[in-house]
């Protein structure tokens, strides 16, 4: 049977909500304006969540998905790190990858497969089969810049990075506290720093990298990254690649309706991202604090934890449970005629775009900030872990959309500190300074996935190098 001439793009997500989101994205764009087709491959560590089915069963039939099976972790200690789990979810299903691709080669035109920042090994896999193989970055152009570099700082720092006295010199980039730096940066002798390591110094194997941003919103580390040097891939700013259409099939929370009889513009939404929990303590100073604020807010709540901050990652909505017994006593009933509080999950592309949200209390993972950016929402940063902590000091400290408030000296953010700034961001000053800000940057995004904006042209570039492999 002869082959289909269509190009065809393998894409192989790690684990993670936040990874496959706007890799999706990415999907649409090479299927709707390059015509190329796409199969997901995706590795895990169990069944997939509901979320992730969603996702991938309403795209359109020329992006298709495999699940791979799941890995088996039960060698593995106690308390492993997220990074190493996403890292070894990937080595591990390699055969099952391998096995998955060359099927697909016996029926389609496969020409590339795309893997993300943490599914490096799959590179090797890639070039058994001669394919073009290409990095997503789903996160800053600070934090890739800070991957490529990764290998030096290694080589040239002896104590750990937050040990540092002076701010580290990330190629392009505001200097930053070690202490701020990534998570698994905070503690060398963890396997989550050896697997960030392992999987930064395979990025030079890869014919190109593709990164989640644009040059408006991090001119200095975009810059940097197009500077061409040996044994660097061409790095190609393609963002902002996010969510626009509903990320849950029916909103069960009814939090669309509730906001479509809010005030314009006066609603904090109150979300942590798709792994994001607070410990039980932080939690009732939260709704302390949304009380002490007097504005109205819609906040996505997840039973609290007291040893991990990302204790959903995996599963997102495994909790399954819908009671609200561990909010304070009484906090539903008093401040039921302007608080509206759902289970886990929201559809939170389509909240950011409502006119009535005026802010957004995030966690700062990058595509909830990519959200706000396209609607121009103003931020109250409020990090967890992975690369939060250095988007909450860029988001601050140099685009100043975002206002951070201060942990006490247990790292814990009182009510008071809560009530003042989300005072300040929904009817201060402070607030109405930093949605100008945002609303720049809207336009910005805007112009950079026009058509012939600067992303828009990136991926074309990549997409023409699939498409010309066809051709000769
Ligand atoms: N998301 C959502 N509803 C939720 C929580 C998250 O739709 O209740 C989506 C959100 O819109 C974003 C992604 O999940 O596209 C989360 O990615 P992000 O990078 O912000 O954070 P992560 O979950 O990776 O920490």
């Amino acid at each position: 049977t002869q082959k289909k001439k269509t190009p065809h793009v393998a894409i192989f997500p790690s684990p993670g909500m936040g990874h496959l989101i706007p890799l999706v994205e990415l999907a649409k764009k090479l299927v709707g304006n390059h015509h190329l087709t796409v199969t997901f491959v995706v590795p895990s560590d169990g069944p997939p969540s509901k979320e992730m089915k969603f996702v991938l069963k309403g795209l359109p039939e020329s992006i298709d998905h495999v699940f791979l099976p799941p890995v088996n972790f039960d060698d593995l200690p106690e308390g492993s790190k997220i990074e190493t789990l996403i890292t070894l979810t990937v080595a591990r299903s390699l055969p099952y990858l391998r096995h998955v691709l060359t099927s697909l080669a016996s029926r389609v035109s496969l020409v590339g497969l795309v893997v993300d920042l943490f599914g490096t090994d799959a590179l090797d896999v890639s070039r058994e089969l001669h394919l073009s193989s290409y990095i997503f970055f789903p996160s800053t152009a600070m934090a890739l810049s800070l991957f490529l570099y990764l290998p030096k700082l290694d080589e040239t720092t002896s104590c750990e990075y937050w040990e540092l006295t002076d701010p580290v010199e990330i190629p392009g980039c505001v200097p930053i506290p070690g202490k701020e730096l990534l998570d698994p940066l905070q503690d060398r002798k963890n396997d989550a720093y050896k697997w960030t390591l392992h999987n930064t110094k395979r990025y030079r194997l890869a014919d190109g990298i593709l990164v989640n941003s644009f040059k408006e919103l991090e001119p200095g580390a975009i810059s940097s990254l197009l500077k061409r040097e040996d044994g660097k891939p061409r790095v190609y700013p393609v963002g902002p690649l996010v969510n626009i259409e509903p990320s849950t099939k029916v909103d069960e929370s009814n939090s669309l309706t509730w906001l479509d009889s809010q005030p314009h513009g006066s609603v904090l939404f109150v979300s942590f991202g798709s792994g994001g929990t607070l410990s039980s303590h932080q939690l009732h100073e939260l709704a302390f604090g949304l009380e002490k604020s007097e504005q109205r807010f819609l906040w996505v709540v997840r039973r609290p934890n007291d040893k991990v901050a990302n204790a959903t990652y995996f599963n997102v909505n495994g909790q399954n449970d819908t009671s609200f017994d561990f909010l304070p006593d009484g906090f539903l009933d008093r401040t039921k005629y302007r608080g509206l509080v759902v289970h886990s999950w929201a559809p939170q592309a389509q909240i950011l775009s409502h006119g009535s949200t005026g802010g957004f209390l995030t966690h700062c993972g990058w595509n909830s900030t990519l959200e706000s950016v396209v609607n121009g929402v103003p931020l109250i940063a409020w990090p967890l872990y992975a690369e939060q902590k250095m988007n909450a000091f860029m988001l601050t400290q140099d685009m100043k959309v975002a206002i951070r408030p201060k942990a006490n000296e247990n790292g814990v953010v009182e009510k008071e500190e809560i009530g003042r700034v989300v005072k300040a961001l929904i009817e201060g000053e402070e607030g109405k300074k930093l949605r100008n800000r945002m609303k720049d940057l809207k336009e910005a995004a805007s112009k950079a996935l026009s058509e012939d904006g600067d992303s828009t042209k990136a991926l074309t570039e990549v997409a023409d190098k699939w498409k010309n492999q066809i051709c000769n």
